[in-house]
Formats: C-alpha cells, structure tokens, sequence
C-alpha cells in the first residue's frame, strides 16, 4: 500500500479520500466509483435480509489509518454513528506504529454448540456413555453438513458438563453436550445448529434424559484473538504529564475497571467501540459478538476490564486484548451485503484469522485513546468537537456553514441547541451584508 497518500486523511473531503484511498491502491478504481454513488443495498435484498422489511437504516462508514499489525499495514473500515471514534482508532494506530505496530495471537477456530439434556436418571453414567460413543456422536453430526467436513471442517470433540441442581436458583440438574467445530471461514450458527440437532436423537438415547435445547453457544472460549503492544514512555508524554505518568496513570485506569464492574462496564463500552464499528462493516453478527465478549468480561465470576496494561521490563507500557471473535468472512449476509463485500476487499480478502487479528487491534487501539484521554486532559475536549458539528448539522447549518457554526459554538460559553441557533442566524445575517 502507498501510504503517502493516505497522509492527513482526516482533512481530505470525502471525494479526496476516496481518491487518496484508489492512489494509495487500497481500493480498485471500480471500487472508488462504487464508493462515490454510495454502497445501498438493493430493494430486492433488503427486503429479504428481514422480515417486514419497510426501509433501510443507514450508518456512515469511515476508513482507519495507520494500522500495522503483525508487520502488515491495514486501512480499517468502521461502520458507526459516534463521532470521535474513527479519530481515537486512528491516532492510537499511529502511536502504536511509531512504537512497532500490534502483534497478535490467534487460538484454532473452534466454535461450540450445545444440547442441554434434563431428567437425566444418572448423570455420572450418562457422562461416562457419552464419552464412550464420541466417535459415533462426531460421526451423526459431520454426517449431518458433509459440505464443511469437504472443505476441512466439521465436528472434531465432544465435551460434557454436568450443572448439577441449585436449591437457592430452584434450577434442576442439567446435563450439557458440547460440540467442537471448525467452521472454517464461517461464523458458523447455521452449521453448528443443524449439527447439534442431528446428535439430539442420539444423546438422548445415550443418556436416557430429554433434550430441551440445542443450538450455538456465543460464548467463544475457543476461539480467541489476542493483540500486543509495547509503547515506550516517550511517545507517551502529554501537556503536563511526562511519559511515566500516563503509563503508570494508565495502569492504575486499568486497575479500576479489573476491580470496579461500574468502571469495567465504561472501559469495555470503549473496547467494542471499536470492535463492533469493525464487526459491523464486515457484515458481523455484532450481538453474538457482545455476547462473546460481556461473558469473557465476567469469566472469573465478576465483570472485569477486557484490556490489561502493565509495564514492561524495559518500563514501557504493555497493553494486552483477549477477546472471544466467532466472525466470519463467508456466510450470513456477508455475501449479500454490498458495503461488507466492498469492505472484505478493502481489508484485502483476508482469511477469518487475520481478521480477527485487526479487530482485536482495533479494540485494544480504542481502548489505548480512551484511557489516555480520560487520564490526561479527559474525554469531552475531543468529543466537544464533533459534538458542536452534531449540533450545527441540527440546527439546520449546511456546507461551509457547519464548520463556521461549529467552530464558533465552541469558542462560546454554552455549547447547546439555542446558542448554535443565534450562531448559523447570525452568520447567515453577516453573509447577507
Ligand atoms: P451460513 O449458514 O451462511 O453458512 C456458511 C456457509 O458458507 C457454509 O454452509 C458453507 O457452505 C459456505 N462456505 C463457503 N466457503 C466456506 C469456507 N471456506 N468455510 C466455511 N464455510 C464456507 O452462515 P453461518 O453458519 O456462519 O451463520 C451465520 C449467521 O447465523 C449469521 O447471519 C448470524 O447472525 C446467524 N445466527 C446467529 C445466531 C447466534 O449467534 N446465536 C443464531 C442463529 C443464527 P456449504 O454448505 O456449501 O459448505
């Protein structure tokens, strides 16, 4: 990629940057011709993505810069409606570039489903039986979606568990199969639904209990992306603060959210800020996404920070993500959507595997500005900008007019609704002279 296009992407209007993107040779020129009469989904297919489908609900898309992860540069598409978040991806990539990029970790992608017995008559014997019939258990459930066994996938283990009954929850004993399964390139909810429905019949005449569900479980813990990274304290000063103080301030912000679930809430909001934008774009399931990654928030029994920052050996800051990402680069609506087509070649058709290595980059990279910003300056200077724009666009300001209305409501006392009101009138009273 030509980067030195890419150089003050932010200033650029849109139409530039769609150019700066096709000179950087990020996207083909098709696709900077795609992007300029805008990425809508056909009638046709929005209307059979859903049900009662009435119309279509848009989100702006924006490109992050500077992302170098594991030696290679990304521009990262991020479909989101918060301002500032594009902004903090962005500075946080260039900063941890100039300190070597983010290094990640990526686990096997191995999904679960579930079947959950009940009034099973012994469950250790059941367990014991299950186990025994693991091969025949695989078998039924490969036998049932041979296309991903084909391609290299399928069902590969068999795990039980045993919830034993909870007098104070009134909850009975449960008995849970799990399947592990290589879904491949595929988030995988249909492949591992139809599996875990063929093996129902099966355990139940195994175990002598009755299923009462079987379906995916969204909570990942085999499928885990790890990211890295080693910012040294000299990139770190800011205004009044030298290097070591917002590393060790960092660190103590990260603390808060391991001890605090009110904090934890706040910090990982911030991580999946980023997280979903990238999930979104890819055409994502983000809910199983969310899902996945609150429960591994709370997998020690308390709801905790996602992100751990400590110092290094060599005093610099090291910041570490380790999330659940069940996402797919086939399947769903991926194949269908227009904008997660144009984004999956904009990230350059790469495997699921190393998508998931930028997502958990991009978490981590939103995690890094937002706690900077919070244990510096704090986090409404930057957030008052875009604010002021929000609130020139309502007030009915358009072209130049917004950034003359935003630039001055933020010089001016109250930045609200009224004030930005007397503001566009006036400008519109001074253009008339
Ligand atoms: P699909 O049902 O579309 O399955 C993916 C298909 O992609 C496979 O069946 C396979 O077809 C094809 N494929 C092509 N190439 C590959 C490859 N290299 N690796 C793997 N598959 C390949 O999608 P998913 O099963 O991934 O399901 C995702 C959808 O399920 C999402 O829309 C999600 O919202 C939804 N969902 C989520 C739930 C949850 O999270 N709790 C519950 C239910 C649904 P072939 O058959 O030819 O092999």
């Amino acid at each position: 990629m030509k980067t030195q296009f890419l150089q003050k992407f932010y200033q650029k209007t849109r139409l530039d940057r769609i150019d700066a993107l096709r000179l950087a040779e990020a996207i083909s020129d098709e696709d900077a011709n795609l992007l300029k009469e805008g990425l809508t989904i056909p009638n046709d297919i929005a209307n059979n993505m859903i049900e009662n489908q009435i119309a279509k609900y848009e989100l702006p898309l924006g490109a992050a810069m500077n992302f170098l992860i594991d030696g290679k540069e990304y521009v990262v598409p991020m479909a989101i409606e918060e301002p500032s978040v594009l902004a903090a991806a962005s500075s946080a990539a260039k900063l941890i570039k100039q300190a070597g990029g983010f290094t990640t970790r990526v686990t096997e992608r191995t999904m679960i489903g579930q079947v959950a017995l009940i009034d099973v008559p012994n469950l250790e014997l059941a367990e014991k039986t299950l186990l025994e019939h693991k091969d025949e258990i695989l078998q039924k459930a490969n036998d049932s979606k041979p296309s991903i066994v084909k391609r290299g996938g399928g069902a590969k283990d068999v795990v039980v568990r045993i919830l034993p009954a909870d007098e104070a929850l009134e909850t009975p004993a449960f008995l849970v199969v799990h399947l592990h399964i290589h879904t491949l390139e595929a988030m995988g909810a249909n492949i591992i639904d139809t599996m875990v429905e063929a093996i129902k019949p099966y355990v139940e005449e195994l175990t002598g209990g009755k299923s009462l569900m079987g379906i995916l479980s969204n909570y990942n813990t085999e499928c885990l992306a790890t990211a890295e990274c080693r910012i040294p304290v000299e990139l770190l000063a800011k205004g009044e603060f030298s290097g070591e103080e917002v590393r060790d301030r960092i660190i103590a912000a990260n603390q808060l959210a391991l001890v605090d679930p009110y904090r934890a809430a706040t910090h990982n909001k911030g991580i999946m800020n980023g997280i979903d934008a990238v999930v979104i774009a890819t055409g994502n399931d983000w809910r199983a996404i969310e899902a996945g990654c609150h429960a591994y928030a709370a997998r020690s029994g308390q709801y905790r920070s996602l992100t751990s920052w400590t110092k290094g050996e060599n005093g610099e800051l090291v910041g570490r993500l380790t999330v659940p990402l069940a996402i797919g680069t086939v399947g769903g609506q991926i194949s269908i959507h227009p904008g997660a087509q144009f984004n999956k070649r904009l990230l350059g058709n790469i495997p699921a595997k190393e998508l998931e290595s930028v997502i958990v980059s991009v978490g981590l990279g939103q995690n890094f500005s937002a706690i900077k910003a919070l244990v510096t300056e704090g986090i409404q200077k930057g957030h008052m900008a875009l604010h002021a724009r929000s609130l020139a666009i309502s007030v009915g300001a358009v072209g130049s007019e917004i950034h003359e209305v935003s630039e001055r409501l933020r010089q001016h006392q109250h930045m609200d609704l009224k004030t930005a009101e007397q503001i566009l009138l006036e400008l519109r009273k001074q253009n008339e002279m």
